[in-house]
């Protein structure tokens, strides 16, 4: 995490919301199954996994940018390190 990368920032906000997101559906849906609700489990469940798959896609967008510049991104933002899997040349 480079806090003067751009892509950095992007990917790491897209992934505390994607975990915010996923935690507020598991307590819903954990609070839904205490009171045997099923219908609203039934509806949980899918929001559920659709919101674990975005958190492992955006992780998996952070791990390959971190890959891609080598745990080194640019000094100054040029929101060019993460770009459709392109490296291009950053300095040290
Ligand atoms: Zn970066």
């Amino acid at each position: 995490m480079d806090q003067n990368c751009e892509d950095c920032r992007h990917l790491w906000r897209a992934y505390a919301a994607a975990t915010s997101d996923y935690f507020s559906v598991d307590a819903q849906l954990q609070a839904a199954a205490g009171k045997d609700n099923f219908e609203a489990v039934a509806l949980l469940i899918p929001r559920l996994e659709a919101s674990e798959e975005t958190k492992a896609a955006v992780r998996n967008a952070l791990r390959q940018h971190e890959e891609e510049t080598g745990y080194r991104c640019p000094p100054q933002s040029t929101g060019l390190c993460f770009r459709g899997g392109r490296v291009l040349a950053f300095s040290v």
